[in-house]
């Protein structure tokens, strides 16, 4: 697809972030450029517009800019998956490791039901624990998982191992 170079060309590499040691990738400058932005969302709507799918499903944060629009053009809801004690209703929540510790993503009760088909919308996937976790989540209430969806893979950390056999599309991969 020649949309793929441009798309690559507009994220922003940024060494040592957070921490020393660290190639950050950044979205956001990808977000200052219609062109690519657009052709982003394109392309996971040709995806999955004809895939019959109920939800799309982001994970907090990026997985919010990304999520609405696909989810909008293909005519899905839109589930956020966030941060612990964010959600004000009732939740389901799961938990997942860290390289020191452990994190957590919530969802609302009800939010999806069973046999919906659910695509996963996340900007990156590193070690695949937030994958992974939101993959769990939505096996609890028995959602049909359809595809994890990210624009970026970093493929020596192996994610993909980490999610259960379900299918991963990327955009853009790193080492
Ligand atoms: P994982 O759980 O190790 O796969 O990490 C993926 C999560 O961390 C995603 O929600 C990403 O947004 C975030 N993340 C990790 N590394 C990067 C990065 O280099 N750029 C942007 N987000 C990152």
């Amino acid at each position: 697809d020649p949309r793929i170079q441009y798309i690559s060309d507009s994220i922003r590499t940024i060494p040592d972030f957070p921490h020393k040691g660290i190639m950050f990738r950044d979205v956001t400058t990808l977000l200052l450029d219609h062109k690519a932005f657009k052709d982003t969302i394109d392309i996971f709507v040709e995806r999955y517009r004809d895939q019959k799918v109920d939800v799309i499903v982001g994970i907090e944060a990026r997985g919010f800019i990304f999520g609405p629009p696909i989810a909008l053009a293909i005519g899905a809801k839109f589930v956020p998956m966030r941060k612990p004690r964010k959600l004000p209703g009732p939740v389901i929540r799961e938990e997942y490791s860290l390289e020191y510790g452990t994190d957590c993503i919530e969802m609302h009760v009800g939010a999806i039901e069973k046999n919906e088909r659910v695509v996963i919308v996340d900007d990156l996937i590193a070690t695949g624990g937030t994958l992974g976790a939101a993959i769990k989540l939505l096996d609890k209430v028995e959602a049909e998982i359809v595809e994890c969806a990210c624009l970026v893979e970093l493929v020596d950390l192996k994610g993909r191992e980490k999610l259960s056999g379900k299918p991963l599309y990327i955009l853009v991969e790193y080492e």
